[in-house]
């Protein structure tokens, strides 16, 4: 398999799950995930080939495994991983190999249960699986007298696989599955500094999709602090989105334009269809086919399905809500495994909540609204908006 030189670098095996199974379009998506990769260890020397659903990826041994490990973690296509060492179908090298293995975790302490997992894929290799299991468990029983053989449910596991070569592993990791980042097309997240957006930008990232981020930001009405915020969850977002682009409007004067010609009851939801204007215009610039936000039923007065009915029709794109059927604890606890929920929860004042009115309407009429909203004639300010839109390029890693 290997057409290139490996000596001086380590190997992970990466398992690749429902891309696998894509039929026709496998190649599609294996060379997205490659691309992926390969982009995050940009310029670390690797390599990554493919075999048989698997991809094998060499990557410099001066690259800490750390680094590697939180690549492969936040990179959606992966379904799991291992650090393996790769020998000839040759029991001497298989046994160096395992006993070299052993003598790291998770076998170092050399105490409680293990077992060895032999595939072989390769059936013309002399041994049998079953056989390879016990010689390599009696290694490992050598080296550690204290431990135990358990084949149900063992403390450590020696895997091996047998296939044009051999490789052996002792620690698989969980990936993060989905499909690779931008195999789906191009959307536009709007994000906030709260708890929902970022991890509604992570779902649609798990489904494929690249996306530029958009925040709107009422300076001096939303302090510096608020968009540093924003500017700390992109960064936490950018392993998970293959890096992005975070788009700042300036929505102070649209906001003070809503407060002076729109009734105190409306404000909220001009203000909703306003920010879904803005993210139109910014799509098209941007070439995004989607709007993304982090609305959830009934949450809040602006997310029944009379308001949802009404900001839905000020939008010419389709606006995806992957948190449209999540409770809040639901969220959260996906917030916590994104890593954006400490951030989230820092106190931050939203240009949503400035002038947002006592008795907001909560079952508004979409015709009556959308009249509203044209007595406003408000459409200079918003392309304004889009002009003059600050762009931070968020990177990957
Ligand atoms: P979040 O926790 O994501 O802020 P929320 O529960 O506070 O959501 P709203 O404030 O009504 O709910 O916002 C609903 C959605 O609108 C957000 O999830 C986000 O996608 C978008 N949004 C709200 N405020 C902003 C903003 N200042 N900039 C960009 N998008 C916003
Ligand atoms: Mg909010």
């Amino acid at each position: 398999m290997e057409k290139f030189d490996t000596t001086g670098m380590k190997l992970f095996l990466i398992k690749l799950g429902e891309i696998s199974l894509k039929g026709l379009n496998r190649g599609f998506f294996e060379k997205k995930l490659k691309n992926n990769i390969k982009l995050k260890l940009h310029p670390c020397r690797s390599y990554l080939t493919r075999e048989k659903g698997r991809f094998y990826l060499y990557v410099d041994n001066s690259v800490s495994d750390e680094k590697i490990e939180f690549i492969l973690k936040t990179t959606f296509g992966v379904v799991g991983f291992s650090k393996a060492l790769v020998v000839e179908k040759d029991w001497d090298e298989m046994v160096r190999a395992a006993a070299e293995l052993i003598e790291k975790e998770p076998f170092a302490d050399g105490k409680g249960s293990f077992r060895v997992q032999s595939r072989r894929s390769d059936k013309s290799f002399s041994m049998r699986s079953l056989q390879i299991e016990q010689q390599l468990g009696g290694v490992v029983l050598d080296r550690y007298p204290e431990m135990t053989v358990n084949l149900k449910h063992p403390d450590k596991t020696l895997y091996v696989e047998v296939r044009e070569k051999v490789y052996l592993y002792t620690s698989p990791v969980d990936g993060p599955g989905g499909l690779p980042v931008s195999c789906a097309g191009k959307g536009l997240l709007l994000l906030s500094g709260g708890i929902d957006s970022p991890v509604a930008g992570w779902r649609m990232a798990k489904r494929g999709l690249n996306m530029d981020c958009l925040y709107f930001h009422a300076y001096p009405y939303t302090s510096d602090m608020a968009l540093q915020k924003v500017k700390d969850l992109a960064l936490l977002l950018g392993p998970w989105l293959q890096g992005t682009t975070l788009l700042v409007v300036n929505f102070t004067e649209a906001e003070l334009w809503i407060k002076d010609h729109s009734v105190e009851e409306e404000h909220t939801l001009m203000m909703r269809a306003c920010m879904m204007k803005v993210a139109n215009k910014m799509a098209r610039k941007r070439n995004a086919r989607v709007i993304v936000t982090g609305e959830a039923l009934g949450q809040v007065a602006s997310q029944t399905l009379e308001s949802l009915c009404f900001t839905d029709s000020m939008s010419k794109i389709p606006v995806l809500r992957p948190l449209i059927g999540m409770d809040k604890n639901e969220i959260i606890e996906t917030a916590r495994k994104v890593g954006t929920y400490e951030t989230s929860i820092l106190p931050y004042d939203d240009c949503c909540v400035i002038f947002s009115p006592k008795h907001p309407l909560t079952r508004p009429d979409v015709e009556q609204q959308t009249k509203s909203y044209n007595n406003m004639d408000i459409e200079e300010i918003l392309d304004k908006c889009v002009n003059e839109a600050a762009e931070y390029p968020i990177n990957y890693i």
